[in-house]
C-alpha cells in the first residue's frame, strides 16, 4: 500500500523475537569482550516492514553522523559494526567514555537531526545495563503523531498503521532529500576546489573567465544547493511515470536559475550544473521512492528522466544554430545517454585513483582530464571551435599517458596557461566532474561502501 515499501520483506513475530534476543546477546558480548560501554542505533519503524531502501539510506547516513559526533567529542570508538536485518538495521559502537556522557551526546543528536524522532539510540554501561532517559531526569519519548508518551500510544494502539507510516515516511523523505542536497553542494565545492583545472575557475585562478572567480562560484553553488534538495524531495513524492518526471521538476530548475542569477548579478555560473546534477538528484529520489537500492541503475534512470529533454530539443530544432541551443544540446545528449562520461570516465577514475592512494585533489584533476578525453564539451565548441575540442581531447589523452602523478599535475598546470591565453574553458567537463563526485559521495553515503 506504500510504494516506498515496495516488495520489502514482512517480519513475523517469531523473527522479531529471535532478532531481539540476538541483539541483547550482541550487546552483552560486546560489553564483556571490550569491558566498555556500548551504543546501539536503529530506526524506529512501525509495522511488519522494518527495512527498505529509504530507511536504509537514512540509516547509513545517521550511522556516519553518530560516528562523527562521537569522534568529534574526542571520544574514541574502539569497535564499530553494522548488521543489516529485515527486522531492523542496527549499528553498534564500543566506546571509550562514560556511558552517561555519551547518552547526553546521543540525546542531542535525536533532538536536532531531521529524522531524530525516528532514531532509537541506546547506550549501555559496561555491565550491559541500559542508561535510561529517566536516569538523566528526562521525560520518556513523545509519540510521532500526538503529544502523549510514545509507549502509551503504542500500547493502546491509538493511531492506525497508515497514519504512523505516513508521518514516518515523510520524515524519512525530508531527511533523504536533505542528504542529497548536501551531497550536491559538497560535489560542486569539491569540483571548484580542484586545482589545476585547465581554463576553469579554481581557488587560485579565474581560468579563461573574466566575469567570474572562486568567491562568485562558491556563492552561486550555495545559492542553488537548496533546490537540489527540493528536486529530490519532489522526485520522492512523485508517483507518475519516470518519463514525465522532468516536466514536474522544471519549475524548480527555473527557480534555481533565478537564485543563481540573483547571487551572481546576472552571470551564468551553474546553469549546466543545475540541469546535470538536478537529473542525478531526481534519479536518486525516484529510485528510493520505488524501494530500489541505489547503484549503477542510477545512470539508467537519469537517461529515462532526461529523454524528454531530447524530444523537446528536436521540437525546437530550428534554433540549433544559436550558441545557447548548442550548449544545451551537449548536456542533454549526455544525460539522455545515461551520462557515459560520468559513469565510465569521471566516476571510474575517481574511484580507482582514491583506491590507489591519490589525494582528493589529484584524483579530481585526473578524473577531469579523463572526462576531457571524450566529452563533447559544447562550451568549447561555443567559445572556440570543433577543431579546438579535438585538440583538447588529444592533449588530455597525452597527459594521462604520463605515468607519474606529479608530471600529470604539472602538465595540467601548463595546459591551463595555454587555455587561458586562448580563451578556452571546458565548463561542460567541470559539470561532469561535479556529477562524478556526486555519484562517488552518494554511493558512499547510501551503501556504506564505495
Ligand atoms: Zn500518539
Amino acid at each position: 500500500m506504500f510504494r516506498e515499501l515496495g516488495s520489502a520483506e514482512t517480519v513475523m513475530l517469531e523473527d522479531m523475537l529471535s532478532f531481539r534476543d540476538n541483539k541483547a546477546q550482541t550487546i552483552k558480548m560486546l560489553c564483556k569482550d571490550y569491558n566498555r560501554p556500548v551504543v546501539s542505533f536503529a530506526l524506529n519503524i512501525a509495522g511488519e516492514i522494518k527495512s527498505f531502501a529509504l530507511s536504509r539510506a537514512v540509516f547509513f547516513d545517521a550511522v556516519h553522523r553518530i560516528s562523527f559526533s562521537i569522534s568529534n567529542a574526542n571520544i574514541s570508538i574502539i569497535f564499530e559494526t553494522v548488521k543489516l536485518d529485515k527486522c531492523s538495521d542496527v549499528a553498534y559502537f564500543v566506546i571509550d567514555a562514560d556511558a552517561v556522557q555519551v547518552k547526553r551526546l546521543m540525546l542531542e543528536i535525536e533532538k536536532h537531526d531531521t529524522a531524530g524522532r525516528l532514531y532509537d539510540i541506546d547506550v549501555y554501561e559496561k555491565n550491559a545495563a541500559p542508561v535510561s532517559r529517566n536516569q538523566l531526569g528526562l521525560e520518556s519519548r513523545k509519540c510521532l503523531i500526538c503529544n502523549a508518551a510514545a509507549h502509551e500510544c503504542a500500547r493502546s494502539r491509538r493511531h492506525s498503521y497508515e497514519e504512523i507510516m505516513d508521518v514516518t515516511l515523510n520524515i524519512l523523505k525530508k531527511n533523504f532529500a536533505s542528504i542529497i542536497g548536501n551531497l550536491a553542494l559538497k560535489a560542486m565545492l569539491t569540483e571548484l576546489d580542484t586545482y589545476p583545472k585547465p581554463g576553469l575557475v579554481t581557488p587560485f585562478s579565474c581560468g579563461a573567465h573574466k566575469d567570474m572567480d572562486y568567491a562568485l562560484m562558491k556563492k552561486s553553488a550555495n545559492a542553488i544547493a537548496p533546490y537540489f534538495n527540493e528536486i529530490c524531495y519532489n522526485a520522492l513524492m512523485y508517483d507518475g511515470e519516470v518519463k514525465d518526471l522532468l516536466k514536474t521538476l522544471r519549475p524548480i530548475g527555473l527557480r534555481a536559475e533565478k537564485a543563481m542569477y540573483e547571487a551572481t548579478s546576472g552571470i551564468n555560473t551553474h546553469k549546466g550544473m543545475i540541469f546535470s546534477l538536478g537529473i542525478f538528484c531526481a534519479a536518486a529520489g525516484y529510485l528510493i521512492s520505488c524501494n530500489e537500492e541505489i547503484n549503477d541503475n542510477i545512470f539508467e534512470v537519469c537517461s529515462e528522466i532526461a529523454q524528454i529533454s531530447m524530444d523537446d530539443f528536436s521540437l525546437n530544432g530550428n534554433s540549433s544554430g544559436s550558441c545557447h541551443a548548442f550548449a544545451a544540446k551537449g548536456a542533454r545528449y549526455e544525460a539522455a545517454n545515461g551520462f557515459p562520461n560520468v559513469r565510465y570516465s569521471g566516476y571510474e577514475t575517481l574511484k580507482n585513483s582514491l583506491k590507489n592512494g591519490l589525494s582528493v585533489n589529484d584524483s579530481s584533476v585526473t578524473a577531469l582530464l579523463k572526462i576531457m578525453t571524450k566529452a563533447t564539451d559544447t562550451n568549447i565548441m561555443r567559445r572556440s571551435s570543433p577543431a579546438c575540442l579535438e585538440k583538447m581531447q588529444n592533449e588530455a589523452i597525452r597527459i594521462l599517458q604520463l605515468k607519474d602523478i606529479n608530471e600529470i599535475i604539472k602538465s595540467a598546470y601548463e595546459l591551463d596557461k595555454r587555455f587561458v591565453s586562448n580563451n578556452i574553458s571546458p565548463g561542460g567537463c567541470a559539470d561532469l566532474l561535479a556529477a562524478s563526485w556526486f555519484v562517488y559521495y552518494l554511493y558512499n553515503a547510501v551503501k556504506n561502501d564505495v
